[in-house]
C-alpha cells in the first residue's frame, strides 16, 4: 500500500508569519485571551481574533525547520 501524505493544512499554527500574542511585548500581549494570534506580515503586527483568515491566505508561508514562532526582522 502507497503511503500518502496529507496534504499542509494553512493555519496561524504553521505559518512563518504567526506569533503567539502572548509573546509579543507589553502592553501588546495583554490582548491574548481574545486574540491568540499575531500576524507579522504586515509593518504593523495585526492581532488575529480567529484563524479562519490563515486558512486561505495568499500569503501564508510555512515555518522553516526551526520552528521558529517570530520572523527575523
Ligand atoms: S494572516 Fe496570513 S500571513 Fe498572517 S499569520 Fe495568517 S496566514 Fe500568515
Amino acid at each position: 500500500m502507497e503511503e500518502q501524505k496529507l496534504p499542509v493544512r494553512q493555519g496561524a499554527h504553521n505559518c512563518k508569519w504567526a506569533a503567539p500574542t502572548l509573546f509579543e511585548p507589553a502592553p501588546d500581549w495583554l490582548d491574548a485571551e481574545g486574540k491568540p494570534w499575531t500576524c507579522h506580515r504586515d509593518a504593523v503586527p495585526k492581532h488575529l481574533e480567529t484563524t479562519e483568515v490563515c486558512e486561505g491566505c495568499p500569503r501564508w508561508e510555512p515555518r522553516d525547520e526551526t520552528g521558529q514562532v517570530k520572523p527575523k526582522a
